[in-house]
């Protein structure tokens, strides 16, 4: 039979393996075709059939065996974030070029144990540094959705080219970072479902680090419940993790269908930002009505910090990153560009070897953690989270879970916001809250704007508790219906 990877949900595949309609081998190599058909998009930067075939046989092998993994035989694909073994990962940088690690990240190495199928490494912003995944080495990565006759649109960022493969349908999943909103803002300008957990929750060990207090891991998918699935074989404890926290990993998909009468959801007010976007706004207010039909109750919040969140982040992240980058000398990794003595080495490899956007970031960062400075910014920046994190702890005693736009705004023409960097930092005033106070946040596709571009929710949960998250998206889900794809131009 011909097998349309697009009609398919991770939960739907894992039925047609069980009932044999299918074989993971015959799974992988329709999306492989698919992923070959689409390669105007720009998602891939290395793809692996042989490794996904190897994988998916073996899959098979364990299937008839009545050995099965959670995610036996799904084709998934990786942000080229997270290192794995043996095949080049690049952070999507040129410093990085012909890194082949030595080791497995835990999260990529929990899926394959739970049996997914590597197809390759995915496209995304440089360093995950980005919201549009224009600042890519190997340029951007295209929104599979697009308005009739229009530029071609950014997926969003960082986790651009997971987004998109997922809306495009040759991946089944995909592995995504969010520091600032990375999962859940692209997820929502592609019509696709993210889930960033807590932080603590998915172990960072293994996957190139951006600012090391804010960078979770976490699936997208196009459902809840495939979300869900992958984030049960990606989350708990590692030890080798210092920051993964040692909570039981609950069964996630156990109550999704539980829905949300009786939960409270907080709407906070701060939120409602001049300027949005009226069809944002307008959807919100229809996620409020969705989730009140169907029992939960609706609750304004304040959140009276929110105003200095994107400020402290723009100090926090870059930070953090100008003292994760110094790594990447021209000695221990990637790239090195001769110079006459040492210290030329290091900034001829450094000055070719980082882009715009993440030069742009390591000089923030030191300049903010430079000693004359380090208290008026850094200092500063770490009150204001801690206020931000408080703001959302007395929330939390009044509501259950968060309703939120995930954005600002739809996905935008590639090359709109060159040179404007302040305008695509806009991009997060939404999502970064979330990551300051290491909250689980998820976005759900919710709708499309008038131009026919897809739209999302974010709902936003307490500390290790993306169980209710889901809950509640799930609801949010059925409620909001969204079926639309996009129409696969690319392969015309
Ligand atoms: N867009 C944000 C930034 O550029 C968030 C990126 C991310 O979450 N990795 O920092």
């Amino acid at each position: 039979m011909s097998i349309d990877p697009a009609a398919l949900t991770i939960a739907g595949a894992l039925e047609g393996l069980a009932k044999k309609d299918y074989t993971s081998v015959e799974l992988t190599n329709a999306c492989i075709e698919a992923m070959r058909a689409a390669k105007p998009l720009n998602v891939m930067i290395t793809e692996t059939p042989d490794r996904a075939l190897e994988m998916a046989a073996a899959a098979d092998a364990r299937r008839g065996k009545g050995e099965a993994g959670l995610l036996d035989g799904i084709p998934l694909g990786i942000k080229d974030l997270f290192c794995t073994e043996g095949v080049l990962t690049t952070a999507a940088s040129h410093i990085l070029d012909g890194f082949h690690p030595a080791y497995e990240s835990t999260a990529t190495a929990r899926l394959w144990q739970a049996g997914a199928v590597m197809l390759g490494k995915l496209n995304l912003d440089e360093f995950a540094m980005g919201s549009s995944n224009e600042t890519s080495y190997y340029g951007p990565a295209v929104n599979p959705w697009q308005t009739k006759d229009g530029p071609k649109l950014v997926p969003g960022g960082s986790s651009g080219g997971s987004a998109a493969a997922v809306a495009a349908g040759f991946v089944l999943g995909a592995t995504g970072t969010d520091t600032g909103g990375s999962i859940r803002q692209p997820a929502a300008l592609c019509g696709i479902t993210g889930i960033k957990p807590t932080y603590g929750r998915v172990s960072r060990w293994g996957i190139v680090a951006f600012a090391s207090s804010l960078d979770q891991a976490g699936p997208m998918a196009r459902t809840v419940r495939d979300s869900a699935l992958m984030l049960q074989a990606m989350a708990g404890f590692d030890p080798k993790d210092s920051t993964s926290v040692n909570e039981p990993v609950p069964d996630y998909c156990a109550h999704l269908e539980a829905g949300v009468k009786g939960l409270r959801i907080g709407i906070p007010r701060e939120y409602r930002m001049d300027g949005m976007d009226p069809e944002i706004t307008a959807l919100w207010e229809k996620g409020m009505a969705w989730l009140k039909d169907v029992g939960a109750e609706i609750v304004d919040i304040h959140l009276p910090n929110t105003h200095y969140a994107l400020p402290a982040y723009y100090i926090v992240a870059p930070a953090e990153a100008s003292s994760n980058l110094a790594r990447y000398d021209g000695v221990r990794y990637g790239l090195r560009v001769p110079g006459k003595d040492l210290i030329e080495m290091y900034e001829n490899t450094r000055g070719e070897g980082f882009g715009r956007e993440v030069q742009r970031r390591i000089m923030i960062g030191t300049y903010v953690l430079s000693a004359g400075y380090y208290d008026a910014y850094y200092t500063k920046a770490q009150k204001v989270r801690s206020l931000i994190k408080r703001d959302f702890d007395q929330a939390f005693q009044r509501v259950d879970a968060i309703l939120t736009p995930t954005a600002p705004n739809a996905a935008f023409p590639i090359g709109m916001t060159h040179d404007d960097p302040v305008t695509m930092y806009l991009n997060d005033v939404f999502t970064v809250p979330v990551n300051l106070a290491g909250l689980p946040g998820m976005s759900v596709p919710a709708g499309l704007n008038s131009a026919g571009l897809p739209l999302g929710l974010q709902l936003i949960g307490k500390p290790f508790d993306e169980a209710t998250l889901l809950r509640a998206g799930r609801a949010l889900e059925k409620a909001a219906d969204f079926r639309a794809k996009p129409a696969q131009w690319w392969r015309s």
